[in-house]
């Protein structure tokens, strides 16, 4: 059987240059006028094993924002900061068959959010990070992750421009369903903290190095890991994310941004982009590339 470690970068390549023509399948986000407006051509990879060798290809320079990414680590952070208990308390870890955004299955759950995965669970987790205003919440948790993770994470201030220019009504409404239930207070503050967060910021290769933690970490207890890594198995790619764990069987998480982080548990972390989503809202091309690779382990 192969592993990370026997991938090439003319591999990488190979993969990449299948994968654009995957790509025309897929439509950019028209919610964020910056991720309508991207290049769908933007294609990269990087895959990082857990000794800390690095390969890449493609569009390695750009960032991106890590959007919804961004909340397995958040859910991370809170976990090892905060008691377990005290976050479960706030959210579930059950999978849901709606919409990343979904109102209705909020409503479903009596306002208790499936998992924190989806917009309502980091809407609501955001309402638990320290700090007096969003900004000093987005500071603690960028620098916790760029400590931990030996990355470079920055707030895209244009992007959260973007973010905000156009009213996103779905997570509006997300949010005054939870302050009528009184499970959040602080609604405007948590609502900001959240699109900060999203709108947090690297390259392909900081995200690979990002995705290091939930493999392995001196700084991060191996239970947390698990809990993470399980929760992305069951709700990272949202309502597709039943189907790949059986095809493929990498915890993994999408963002609107259209990366796609996976983890290669005990070997290591694979970050693709490519703008183009699905249906879902998942990279038609980082699908693509995580069946090539997920084909390759398995032979
Ligand atoms: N900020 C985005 C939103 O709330 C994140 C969603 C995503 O990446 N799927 O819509």
């Amino acid at each position: 059987m192969k592993s990370l470690n026997n991938l090439t970068s003319k591999q990488l390549y190979q993969w990449l240059n299948e994968a654009s023509k995957q790509a025309i399948n897929g439509k950019l986000p028209t919610y964020i006028p910056l991720l309508q407006n991207i290049d769908p051509r933007l294609l990269a990879i990087s895959v990082i094993t857990k000794d800390n060798n690095i390969i890449s290809a493609g569009d390695t320079n750009i960032t991106l924002a890590l959007m919804s990414i961004i909340k397995p680590f958040f859910l991370l952070y809170l976990l090892s900061e905060l008691e377990e208990a005290l976050v479960f308390k706030k959210v579930g870890n059950l999978s849901s068959n709606y919409p990343f955004n979904s109102l209705e299955q909020l409503q479903l759950d009596d306002g208790f959010p499936r998992n924190p995965m989806i917009n309502s669970g980091a809407l609501t987790l955001a309402s638990l990070l320290p700090g007096k205003d969003s900004q000093t919440r987005c500071n603690i948790l960028q620098q916790w992750l760029n400590k931990t993770g030996k990355c470079n994470l920055f707030l895209d201030q244009l992007m959260l421009k973007s973010v905000r220019s156009l009213p996103n009504i779905n997570n509006q409404k997300i949010i005054e369903k939870l302050t009528k239930i009184n499970h959040i207070n602080e609604p405007e503050i948590t609502l900001d903290t959240y699109n900060k967060i999203c709108c947090l910021s690297g390259t392909i290769i900081d995200l690979a190095r990002l995705g290091l933690l939930l493999v392995k970490s001196s700084h991060i207890s191996e239970k947390n890991t698990f809990i993470v890594r399980e929760i992305m198995n069951s709700c990272g790619l949202y309502e597709e994310s039943e189907k790949f764990a059986q095809k493929i069987g990498f915890p993994s998480k999408s963002g609107v941004s259209g990366a796609i982080l996976s983890i290669v548990p005990e070997q290591g972390a694979i970050a693709c982009y490519s703008p183009p989503l699905d249906n879902q809202g998942n990279s038609v091309a980082s699908l693509f590339i995580l069946e090539k690779i997920a084909n390759y382990l398995n032979n």
